[in-house]
């Protein structure tokens, strides 16, 4: 059996702050032991279940916050950024199960932990009425090659975004939300022995698990100031709608997908 874990950070035990987040200094020194504990209980909930390989997409940031040191030797780890299916690098057909641990919910939640889409300029992600994040765009990734959605771990919003989008997927919350800046932590060596064992116990009952599947409606992808949308407006495919929103189609999820990190990294862009 082979499963795909995509980790990220804002929703990892005890991260709150976008210092946590950042690419240097002590706080991020710290957020990234706990993800890498986060991400060790996870690994040992998979093994328990019986899988005999995992492939792990270190997909924060510049996908560059763990050490493959002291891995199992049936993980295999992605590292670095840019990767064709960038947070979702390395799952394809040949996957059981897929699993997404630290998430967070998707931009604009109320007292969601460190709430975003991608970067900081995605205002919403919709597929005519359906609004996704994160979860909902890897998941839909996932649902492409027939993998199903099994575990998410994050803090309290992450959990009812994912019941909302994917009623049978298993959730361990880490966190609960206050602000999107201050959360009610739990202790992380209790909430990471619940990771465990959810983890293992969603493994388990994959053969239930059905892959999420694309509504074939067109992303219509909103920025929070024109400006972005300028710059992701070059993006082949992609038609303006408005000042700050374009709608890109595709025959498959894939290539929206596909066309949905294109615009992304355009809107990043300077100049
Ligand atoms: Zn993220």
């Amino acid at each position: 059996m082979k499963l795909f874990v995509a980790i990220d950070l804002e929703g990892i035990c005890a991260v709150v702050s976008e210092r946590d987040a950042d690419r240097e200094g002590p706080a991020a020194e710290l957020a990234r032991r706990h993800m890498r504990a986060d991400l060790d209980a996870v690994l040992a909930g998979c093994l328990a279940a019986g899988a005999g390989e995992v492939v792990v997409c270190d997909a924060h940031d510049d996908g560059r916050n763990l050490d493959a040191g002291g891995l199992p030797p049936q993980v295999m780890l992605v590292s670095g950024g840019g990767g064709r299916h960038s947070m979702m690098q390395g799952i394809g057909a040949g996957c059981d199960g897929a699993l997404f641990v630290g998430y967070h919910a998707r931009a604009g939640t109320e007292a969601a932990v460190l709430e975003h889409t991608w970067n900081y300029k995605v205002f919403s992600a919709r597929f005519g009425d359906l609004e996704v994040g994160e979860f909902g765009l890897g998941a839909l990734l996932a649902g492409h090659f027939g993998v199903p959605p099994l575990y998410v771990s994050g803090d309290d919003k992450t959990a009812a975004e994912v019941r909302a989008l994917a009623p049978g997927v298993v959730t361990t919350t880490v966190k609960k939300g206050v602000t999107r800046l201050c959360a009610e932590l739990c202790p992380p060596q209790e909430a990471r022995e619940r990771m465990r064992a959810d983890a293992e116990s969603a493994v388990r009952r994959r053969a239930e698990a059905r892959p999420l599947v694309w509504n074939g409606r067109p992303l219509t992808l909103t920025f929070t100031r024109a400006e972005f949308c300028d710059r992701a407006a070059s993006c082949p495919g992609a038609k303006r709608l408005d000042g700050r929103t374009l709608k890109i189609a595709g025959e498959t999820y894939e290539e929206i997908y596909l066309s949905f990190l294109t615009c992304v990294r355009l809107s990043d862009l300077e100049g």
